[in-house]
Order: C-alpha cells, then sequence, then structure tokens
C-alpha cells in the first residue's frame, strides 16, 4: 500500500516551544525592525523557514557522540572519526576540519585564487564569490539556460552548462586554477546537477588537466533527486550514488550545516597530499590545529554521525516529499513557483504573485514582510533587496528575478507546520492585490539586505 501521508521518520523526545504574537506585536517588530525579517528575535516567529543552514534536529545518536567528544588539544579520537567518515563517503585521503564552509573556501581560493584567475562553476554560492573575488579572481557562473526560467520544469536545473565550459577552458586555459561542481545548486534554487552532467563536467576537466571540486553542502539531496530523476539510478542507494559523484572530482568542501544534519562544522578534502600541506598551514594560522580546525571534539563527532544519518532512504524520502508536498499546497492555493522544487525549499516567484508591485518596490521582501506579519512565517527575500543595484547614473537595476525563498529545516517541522504555512499562504492570495510595496531607506554597501531599512511605500 502506498500511503498518502507524509511519516516524519523519526518521534520527538525533546521539544522547543514555538514563538507565538499577536498581530500587533508583529505589526510593531515589523516596524522596529525596518521591514527587514533579520531584525525579528527568533522567538517572536513561529515558522522559521529563513534558511536550512545550521537549523537542524540532532538525532540521539548525534547527542549520545557528543557525549564521547575528545577535548584533547591535537590527535583527537574524535577527529579519526571524522576523518573516517568522510574518507569513507568522498574517497578523498586528506581531510581538513573547519568551522564551516565558508572557512573552508578561504582556506582554498587563498592557495588557488589570485589576480588574473579564473574560477569555473555551474554557479558559485554568495560566500563562494565573496572569497574568490577576495584572492583577486574572478568568478564566472556556467549555468544553463533552463535555471533562469522559473515556471518552466527541467528535473536538472542544476547542471553546468558544458558547451559554455569548454569553451572557456580552451581560451583561458591555465588560468582557470579549478572548477567547481556545486550540488545542489543553491543559487538557482537548490536544483540538482545529474550524474551524466558530472560526468561530462569531470571529463572536460581530465581533458584540459584542471581539477575539479565539489561544493558539496547538499550532497545527499542530490543523490536523493539523481535517484528519482535520472534514469539507470532507481535501484541504486544513496551511499552508492554519493560515492559516485565524488569519484569524479579531486578536492571537495562541505558546509556541514546543510546535509551533515549539524548547527555547526565544516570540510575540506583533497586528493594532492602537496596542495592539503599548504592548506594546512593556512588552518593553523586562522582555524587551528590540523585535527580540530575551529571545531571542538564533540562538533567534529555530531559530523560523522551525521554524514551517515543523512544517507538514510526513509530520511531522504521524507525530506524531498515534504518540499514536494509544500510545493504542491502552495500551486493549489494559486502561488506562483519555481518549478520543479529542489531539494531544501521552495521558492515563490513574488513577480508574477504580486503583479501590481515593481521590481523598485521590492514585491519578493514586501511578500516576505506580510507573511510574517499574517501568520508569524519568517522567509527570506531573493530579489532586488539582496541583488539590485545602482547604476552609475543612480538609476534602479532590479534583480534578474523577484523570489522569496521558503527554506525548510532538516527534522524540525511535521506535516502540520507545512499544512499551516500553505494555509496563510491561501490567505496572501486572496490578499495580494491590497499587499503594498516598500522602499529602501538605509543601505549599507556590501550584503545590504542584511542590514538594510525599509518602509512601506506610498499608494
Ligand atoms: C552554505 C553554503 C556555503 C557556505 O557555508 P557556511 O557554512 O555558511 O560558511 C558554501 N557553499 C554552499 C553551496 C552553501 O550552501
Amino acid at each position: 500500500m502506498a500511503w498518502k501521508t507524509i511519516i516524519e521518520p523519526f518521534r520527538i523526545k525533546s521539544v522547543e516551544p514555538l514563538g507565538f504574537t499577536t498581530p500587533a506585536e508583529r505589526e510593531r517588530l515589523l516596524r522596529e525592525g525596518g521591514y527587514n525579517l533579520f531584525n525579528i528575535p527568533a522567538n517572536k516567529v513561529l515558522i522559521d523557514l529563513l534558511t536550512d543552514s545550521g537549523t537542524s534536529a540532532m538525532s540521539a545518536e548525534q547527542w549520545a557522540a557528543m557525549m564521547r567528544g575528545d577535548e584533547s588539544y591535537a590527535g583527537a579520537t574524535s577527529f579519526y572519526r571524522f576523518e573516517k567518515a568522510v574518507r569513507e563517503l568522498t574517497g578523498l585521503r586528506e581531510v581538513i576540519p573547519v568551522h564551516q564552509g565558508r572557512a573552508a573556501e578561504r582556506i582554498l581560493f587563498q592557495l588557488l585564487g589570485g589576480p588574473g584567475k579564473v574560477v569555473l562553476a555551474n554557479s558559485h554560492f554568495d560566500t563562494t564569490r565573496a572569497n574568490v573575488e577576495v584572492s583577486g579572481a574572478e568568478a564566472r557562473d556556467l549555468t544553463i539556460p533552463e535555471a533562469s526560467k522559473a515556471a518552466v520544469s527541467y528535473p536538472f536545473k542544476g547542471n553546468m552548462d558544458t558547451l559554455a565550459l569548454e569553451g572557456c577552458l580552451k581560451e583561458l586555459g591555465s588560468r582557470v586554477p579549478l572548477v567547481i561542481m556545486t550540488v545542489t545548486n543553491n543559487s538557482v534554487g537548490g536544483q540538482p546537477v545529474s550524474m551524466a552532467n558530472l560526468r561530462e563536467t569531470s571529463r572536460i576537466c581530465r581533458e584540459y588537466k584542471v581539477p575539479l571540486f565539489l561544493d558539496c553542502a547538499r550532497f545527499a539531496e542530490n543523490a536523493w533527486l539523481i535517484k528519482r530523476r535520472e534514469a539507470g539510478f532507481a535501484a541504486l542507494s544513496p551511499k552508492e550514488i554519493s560515492k559516485e559523484m565524488f569519484s569524479y572530482c579531486q578536492g571537495a568542501w562541505m558546509s556541514s550545516k546543510k546535509d551533515a544534519l549539524v548547527n555547526m562544522g565544516g570540510f575540506l578534502a583533497f586528493s594532492d597530499a602537496v596542495l592539503a600541506k599548504k592548506a594546512r598551514e593556512v588552518l593553523i594560522i586562522g582555524e587551528g590545529f590540523t585535527t580540530y580546525g575551529g571545531l571542538s571534539g564533540r562538533d567534529l563527532e555530531a559530523v560523522a554521525v551525521g554524514l551517515t544519518e543523512v544517507l538514510d532512504e526513509e530520511y531522504l524520502a521524507y525530506r524531498i516529499r515534504s518540499i514536494e508536498y509544500l510545493a504542491e499546497g502552495l500551486r493549489k492555493a494559486g502561488v506562483p513557483i519555481v518549478e520543479p522544487p529542489g531539494g531544501h525549499g521552495v521558492y515563490v516567484d513574488a513577480r508574477a504573485f504580486l503583479p501590481h508591485i515593481p521590481p523598485e518596490k521590492y514585491p519578493a521582501q514586501a511578500l516576505a514582510c506580510h507573511l510574517y506579519l499574517l501568520g508569524g512565517i519568517r522567509t527570506v527575500e531573493i530579489g532586488s533587496l539582496m541583488f539590485g543595484k545602482k547604476g552609475p547614473d543612480g538609476t534602479f537595476k532590479p534583480a534578474r528575478a523577484e523570489l522569496v525563498r521558503l527554506a525548510v529545516p532538516r527534522r524540525v517541522y511535521t506535516q502540520s507546520h507545512i499544512d499551516y504555512v500553505i494555509e496563510v499562504f491561501g490567505e496572501l492570495a486572496r490578499r495580494g492585490p491590497d499587499i503594498r510595496g516598500l522602499t529602501l531607506i538605509e543601505a549599507s554597501e556590501h550584503l545590504s539586505h542584511f542590514t538594510a531599512k525599509l518602509a512601506p511605500a506610498a499608494a
């Protein structure tokens, strides 16, 4: 029997209260916070879909492992357990712990970046891009054209444009120090990369003798979507699929705050021992000794356990099914979304949802604020507040798309929480035409969306 109910493959033994508030309180908090949801205290949020990063619920096994954490400065047993888990998953011998993904990026691009270099990727996550650019190198995205068509469904929108890759490698030669494949492709909506695309990318990289690195924050979600969407993989386990994915790369780094089901952690791994030796020298300066790299022994234990748990088929089926369930509910409520939903959340197309609000009045941020106002739900704008620019003549240049991301934390919310989100969206769909835009009143030059202040625009 194929039951329709999503069974969360866990039961709950430790609970945390949700932040209930009144509409008047939420209105005041929004006003005082400059209509920026980063300024809302977490205990005033009912359902927090701001990010899936570092927000996972850990398992009883992970907590138990944390009690075994060996806090020795050097050579802790926890490090060896961590190293074994990463080696077994990735097949890469040299394993370096770091406190989170961007720390791995800073080390990597300090070594391989620099002026004149061009780093190529299916797309750079924002911290990846920042670290490439800080080194003086250029970060070039080779996203496929399907990725920018929100309403067009394509199973692997995360793929690399391999024709463009070959063209760039031909043109740039030794100026390209490495090629990055981000799995899943975060910047285009958590969209997966197919095994065929990974294989072809690896073939091209070998032909041009450039190492391929995986930015593998969501490798398990990518593996599951390959199993579900790509011919020939249905019978393989997520672990077997993951191992094949890693077999195509010479290096990898991970923000373990995603698919390692922990609240903090990461790693950098190589096959190249010479590069690893240099990386460890940089590690010691900024993060810590080679066997802890910015993490405590208990953190290393939690990652080691999480890397195994995340590949559990019951977990991944529940994880991806609950994202699809949210997408189905939103579609039924008449909410336009990026199709198909990816691995870690659903992206709402605010430009299509609120066509009466022009980009310079931040339709996606207005929608995010109304979601909070109406239902206490926190999401994040991925639109002109995050990516819009002022041209040299002071004119406003909107972002490519106006999206609201509903990122779903791992193992945190149940089906009834998701039903509630869908219900609130149903009401918002009815009120859509009454929603007003916002005006920007204060912004910093870099990463302004974290600190910007806005106000309701005049009608
Ligand atoms: C989150 C993320 C990073 C950065 O990791 P942090 O742990 O936030 O520093 C890098 N790449 C991808 C694809 C990510 O999702």
